[in-house]
């Protein structure tokens, strides 16, 4: 299941002023934190604080949809996340 509206405004809340990538994925070509700015208007979409919500358990492995499982990632890391899963 995607993740609410609720759920990943509440984690985007958490960041404060200053929301960023919250990927730790080694492989992305970042290290450690990937740390690019997002925007919360610019959900779901490419380009310049683009963002999408990941599920840190994936989906198919029986996760929930919590704030706890959820991540903000940039939108460069969601797509080779996307591509890793192929
Ligand atoms: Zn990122
Ligand atoms: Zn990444």
């Amino acid at each position: 299941m995607p993740f609410s509206e609720d759920v990943k405004f509440d984690r985007f809340i958490n960041m404060l002023g200053n929301p960023q990538c919250e990927c730790l994925e080694a492989g992305h070509g970042h290290a450690g934190r990937c740390s690019n700015p997002v925007v919360y208007s610019n959900s779901g979409r490419r380009g310049h604080g683009g963002w999408e919500a990941h599920h840190l358990v994936p989906d198919k492995e029986g996760s929930s949809d919590t704030i706890e499982n959820c991540r903000i990632y940039c939108w460069p890391c969601h797509e080779m996340t996307l591509q890793n899963d192929r």
